[in-house]
């Protein structure tokens, strides 16, 4: 085996997908269940930026996730604590959408989909990884008690509490963000018009998020785990009321469709990536708060930036697991993800405080910032993916160079 990839979420499809042209032999190891056909259920969302989409398109799996994503073509923020609110749309910004909402498993369908069409790829669902140990030149792992698989390079693309993170001893960096996220679809009086919102509230932001039909949301309500707790105790007419008071009622009367799940919401960072022959992508590497929407699409890049480097180093005949290389790739991309992890601390310290004084500047400073054009579109093609390091498959057309 070239690779072996442990993880077929979003993160692992993807780079086996990216990296499949090549010819190079993948082995991907899934411990649930293969993604069968179906139509979305909206249980668990993301919100896709266009670098993620332009990734997806360009890997020929946007088309059949299309049918199911919904655009979103504006976005309000406010705090309920102040008058503070910034709004942005897509045709200000000369953009088509500002993104999409999306169905995870739908992700992963139309991934897997893409996929079985090549058959260098191979695939171990309902796996179990008995052990993982690697020498100077390849890593050794054992599965299902009986199969031993042999590979150049290995990805732990196996999410929050990878396996393969533990096993290779990199160490990690943690907090809690003291939250919990719920997350439930619901249906909303009044028409969302393809508009994603999100209200920070003390206790801690609510996102209503727009999906197809202009009545349903998903929500992620991210709030202590005391009020967390409270709510998931509400029957469903209750939790109706609570949420519909909590959005201020911006889309009328609120109604719970499903029962909500909820998530505890951690901070984790490996703070080193990689290990010989041994490297760590999205989750696995990095965690983050759900506020902006942005871990799915920091992962998708993480990938996007390594299946570029792995063709690079293909193109000059060197090893696809060169220390070199796997350096460039940890550097590239941690820089992304410390931007964002420290992004997202702020805005959850900045809006969890209720002190009078602090209260006033986020007022001045959110509304300020709306009151500028040229820094919200700075904001925005950066939350977009427009701006920033990108993998060249991610960029907007016509711009070929990465940046700065
Ligand atoms: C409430 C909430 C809302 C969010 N909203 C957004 C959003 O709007 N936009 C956005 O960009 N991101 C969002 N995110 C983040 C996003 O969901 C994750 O960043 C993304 O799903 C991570 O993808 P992944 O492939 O790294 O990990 P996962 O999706 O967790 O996939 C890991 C895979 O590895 C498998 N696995 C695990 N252990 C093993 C093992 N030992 N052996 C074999 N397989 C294994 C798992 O079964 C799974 O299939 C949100 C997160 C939360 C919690």
């Amino acid at each position: 085996m070239d690779i072996t990839i442990v993880g077929a979420g979003s993160a692992g499809l993807t780079l086996a997908l990216l990296l499949a042209p090549s010819g190079l032999n993948i082995m991907l190891l899934e411990q649930g269940a293969a993604p069968v056909q179906g139509s979305a259920d909206y249980q668990r969302v993301s919100a896709l930026n266009l670098a993620s989409v332009r990734l997806l398109s360009a890997l020929g799996a946007w088309p059949a996730l299309a049918q199911s994503a919904q655009p979103y073509h504006a976005m309000q923020v406010w705090d309920a604590d102040s008058f503070a609110r910034i709004e942005f749309d897509a045709a200000t910004e000369r953009q088509a959408q500002l993104g999409f909402i999306c169905d995870n498993e739908q992700i992963r369908r139309a991934l897997y989909q893409q996929l079985t069409q090549h058959n260098n790829v191979q695939f171990v669902f309902n796996c179990t990884i008995n052990s993982l140990v690697q020498s100077e030149r390849e890593v050794l792992v054992n599965i299902n008690q009986q199969q031993l698989i042999l590979s150049r390079l290995l990805v732990g693309a196996d999410g929050v509490n990878s396996r393969v993170r533990r096993d290779a001893q990199l160490p990690l960096t943690h907090w809690d963000y003291e939250q919990q996220a719920i997350v439930a679809t619901i249906s909303t009086e009044v028409a969302h018009h393809d508009c994603a919102r999100q209200v920070f509230l003390p206790t801690g932001p609510l996102a209503l998020l727009p999906l197809p039909g202009q009545h349903k949301c998903s929500i992620v309500w991210s709030c202590t785990p005391a009020r967390a707790n409270e709510l998931l105790a509400l029957d469903a007419g209750a939790f109706s009321q609570a949420l519909t008071a909590a959005s201020n009622s911006v889309l009328g009367v609120l109604k719970l469709d499903n029962t909500p799940n909820a998530f505890a919401l951690r901070m984790r960072y490996a703070n080193s990536w990689l290990r010989g022959r041994i490297v760590l992508v999205a989750d696995a590497a990095h965690s983050i708060h759900p506020l902006a929407g942005q871990g799915m699409n920091l992962g998708l890049m993480d990938v996007a930036a390594l299946g570029e480097l792995i063709s690079e180093a293909l193109a000059q005949g060197s090893d696809i697991a060169e220390p070199r290389l796997l350096r460039r790739y940890e550097r590239w991309r941690k820089a992304e993800a410390q931007t964002l992890i420290l992004a997202m601390e702020a805005f959850k310290r900045g809006f969890s405080n209720a002190q009078p004084l602090l209260k006033l500047v986020r007022a001045v400073g959110m509304s300020s910032v709306d009151q500028l054009p040229w820094l919200k579109s700075k904001i925005i093609a950066a939350a977009l993916g427009n701006s920033g390091d990108l993998p060249k498959i991610a960029r907007p057309a016509g711009k070929s160079a990465r940046l700065a």
